[in-house]
Formats: C-alpha cells, structure tokens, sequence
C-alpha cells in the first residue's frame, strides 16, 4: 500500500502550481478521472524550489483527454502524451503507464534521427508532426494497439528515481508515495526505483540524469544506484544520436553544467558522449583544453542562473575545439593553408561527433562560424578588423577569443588588442591597425 500523506503534512500549495496546470487538474477532476501532479514539479515544490515545468498523470485515456480541452494535442507512438497549450505554455498530460521500458519523452520508441548537420535535426518540432501509431497485429492479422497503460501504482514502479515518483491527488491534496520517495527527499538521496542495474540497462539514459539530479538538486546516488554508472557507461552507444542531443542540453544548460561535467567524467560517461573531446583531455597539455572548457562552462552556468539567454553553440564550440584546433595543426603541418586546415578539421570533428550526439542545424552553423573566425581575428591589419566588426558573429568570435586567451596566456595580447579596437571612436580606430593588406 502506498504512504499517503495528508494536506497538513506536507508543505504543497496550489498556489505554488502554475495556474494553467491547476486548470486541467481541476477539469480532469471534474469531469469523473484521477488526477495528479507528478514528477520534478512535485519533487521542486517539496523542497522548496521553482519547477521547470509541470507533468500531470491521469488515468483518462488520450483520447479522453483531448476531448476534455480544445487546445489540446497528441503526440508520440507507443506512448501516447496529451499537450495542453496555453500561449507558450505546454502542460504535459500522460495517462498512467504500466511498462517500464524506455520512456523517451514522448518521442517515440525506434523512430529514424537524422544526424547529418546540413538538415535540421530539431527534434523539439519532431513530436508536433509525430502522430503515427505504434501497432502490432495479433494471430488473427487485426491490429491491435499495445497494452501500454496501467494503474496509478504501476506508473509509480516504472518511473526512474524514487524522489520522481511522487503524486499529489488534486482530489484531496495529498502526496502518494509508492517507493519511499518521500523518505528519500528529505535525507538527499537519489534512488533508482527497482533493480539498478536492470533500470539501467532498460534505459541507458537514466545514468545520465542520475548525474543530471544529482547536481542539480545536490544529492547523493545511494551507493546500489552509482555503482553501475561506473560499468555501464558503454550502453550510451546503442542511444540515437538525437535522443542524446536532447540530453546534452540538460546536462549543459541546466544551470550546473560545469559540475555536471566534472561527475560525468568522474563516472566515465563523458567519453561517450564527446569522445574526441575525451580523447583530448587526457592527453592535454598546460590544461588548455579543460581550462578552455571550466571557463566556457562556468560562463554559461552565471548566464542560466541570472536568467540571461545563452547560445548553445558557443558551449559546443568550446567542447570541441580542441579536437578541431588540433587536427587543424596537423593538417597545416602537411602543408595545408590555415583557413583550410581548419575547415577540414572542422567538418572532420563535427563529422565524427554527430554519430554520438546529434547537433541541429541552429547550432552546428553558428558553432562553425566562431570556429573560422578565429584565424581572421588573428589579422589586425589594413582594414580588415573593421569589416570584421560587421560580421553577424563578429561579437560570438571576439568572445571566444576572451575565452581562449584565458586559458593561453599567448592569445592575451590579441584580446586586448580587439577589446581596445571596439572601445576606441570609429575615427580614431585606424590609428590602431598597423598599414597593409
Ligand atoms: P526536470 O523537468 O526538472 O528536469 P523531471 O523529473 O520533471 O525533471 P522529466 O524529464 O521532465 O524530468 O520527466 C518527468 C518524469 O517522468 C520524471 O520525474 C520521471 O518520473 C519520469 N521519467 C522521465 N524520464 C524517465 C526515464 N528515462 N525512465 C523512467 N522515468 C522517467
Ligand atoms: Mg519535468
């Protein structure tokens, strides 16, 4: 049986709820079906912390949920996830689920991911067109749909980490706890549901959001739920790329990315997400490489923690430029002009990296153009820095700069040379470049 514990002893308000996810609980509710608020908004809310987003459970079946709401959409194969939109927000309503097997976000199981940069691999816009079923035919040859869905208490066992597995019941305002959750969160401890390794080995990428929770809400793995982190880190393989890059950017854009790599690497899983990467870090030289990288993550870590927008592209140029600045020297060291080399350097990392994780469009193009940049930033003569300073990426490159030149005292001259060149009136500016080409 579960624990149930009551409104006045738990600190969940509904005012902490945001207004759009009250609504549809309360309409679930109304309209005869069970409804709970459940995952990270009731794990953030019990601990004091502002969700990210709220995820509702229900046992009305998909259809019946979207009858229930006109702005309401399904998404996803063999799980199918009702979106509930709001303007810009998106409430996520799934119906109680009773296989624990791969939950990837409402993406579908086995669906074909484009990983070559030159088409857009956006998976975010992927579940909006996504509306085929998934089906398999029974003796007799008719289609029948798979026996996904379950009871409360199934949808609780088939979840990840027992803090996760949290349910309040907007019927009575209490919190349901099946596998000791509520235990778990007030000592900090962050517990696979079930058999680890199995849970692990069923979905690989719980390792990674183990990792994920564990910074981010400064939990400790319970010792039974780290061990296999240090042995299975290789079924990240078998991962569509694209199921990874979705990963990638919570692991990195969460707020503790800097942290986040540091366990990564800690647990051997780095490697096989950015295995150039990897490979460079461990043969690096007067740290420049993980100098290049603390700082480019602790930059983005401020950003996402004081609200700022940040570029994804400028973190993934900083991850792979070592394996790019290095192939390009050996390819110069052949023969080849700088600008090439670095080009062919350029496409020859990104090549390898998207067979692991996958980088849309969006973000590979402008990570590829603070790349090229960086040779002409070495040219401060003629009138070249000038047009420079109009190129659409001038300011992502010139940051770069900063960026490498806090890790390599050599480049810090070059820096200074460029952050002067902007603080200085566009007329006095040719004083400060030397005549020629
Ligand atoms: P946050 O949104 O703050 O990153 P979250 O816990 O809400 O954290 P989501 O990825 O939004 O994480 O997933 C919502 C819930 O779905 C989780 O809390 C968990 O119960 C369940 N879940 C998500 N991914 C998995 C998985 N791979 N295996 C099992 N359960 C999962
Ligand atoms: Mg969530």
């Amino acid at each position: 049986a579960p624990r149930i514990v009551p409104r006045p002893d738990h600190t969940i308000s509904r005012a902490g709820i945001s207004p759009n996810a009250v609504k549809v609980l309360y309409r679930l509710k109304n309209a005869g079906y069970a409804a709970y608020l459940v995952g990270g908004g009731v794990r953030d809310l019990l601990l004091g912390r502002e969700p990210k987003d709220f995820d509702i459970a229900t046992d009305a079946l998909p259809d019946e949920v979207r009858a229930q709401f006109r702005n309401c959409r399904l998404v996803g194969r063999r799980f199918r996830l009702a979106l509930v939109h709001f303007g810009r927000e998106i409430v996520e309503v799934a119906t109680f689920r009773a296989i624990t097997a791969p939950d990837t976000g409402g993406e579908g199981e086995g669906e074909d991911v484009d990983t070559d940069t030159d088409t857009d691999t956006d998976t975010d816009t992927d579940t909006d067109t996504d509306t085929e079923d998934d089906f398999s035919l029974d003796e007799a040859g008719r289609i029948v749909r798979d026996n996904v869905y379950g009871t409360l208490e199934e949808d609780a066992w088939r979840r990840d980490f027992t803090v996760n597995a949290l349910y309040y019941n907007i019927a009575d305002f209490s919190v349901v706890d099946y596998t000791g959750g509520m235990e778990d969160l007030r000592e900090g401890i962050l517990r696979l549901i079930g058999d680890p390794d199995r849970r692990y080995r069923e979905d690989p990428v719980r390792m990674l959001r183990a990792v994920r929770f564990a910074t981010k809400l400064g939990f400790r793995i319970h010792p039974e739920s780290e061990a296999p982190l240090l042995e299975l880190g290789s079924l990240l393989e078998d991962i569509p790329p694209a199921r990874l890059f979705e990963e990638v950017q919570k692991l990195f854009f969460g707020g503790y990315g800097l942290q986040t790599f540091e366990l990564l690497r800690h647990y051997g899983l780095f490697r096989y997400l950015f295995p150039q990467t990897e490979a460079s870090l461990s043969r690096e030289e007067d740290h420049f490489p993980r100098t290049l990288l603390t700082h480019a993550l602790d930059n983005t870590d401020e950003r996402v923690r004081a609200g700022k927008p940040v570029t994804p592209a400028f973190l993934l140029a900083a991850l792979l430029w070592d394996p790019v600045h290095q192939a390009a020297a050996a390819l110069m060291e052949e023969g080849e002009n700088e600008i090439a080399a670095l080009q062919q350097a350029a496409d020859a990392v990104v090549a390898q990296q998207i067979t692991r994780v996958a980088i849309p469009k969006r973000i590979a193009l402008p990570m590829r153009e603070i790349w090229h940049l960086q040779p002409r930033l070495t040219r401060t003569s003629g009138n070249r820095p000038m047009r420079l300073l109009t190129h659409p990426r001038f300011r992502a490159a010139y940051d770069f700069l900063l960026l490498r030149a806090a890790a390599n005292p050599e480049l810090a001259e070059l820096a200074e040379w460029w952050t002067r060149f902007q603080e200085t009136d566009e007329e006095q500016r040719p004083s400060l470049v030397t005549p020629g080409g």
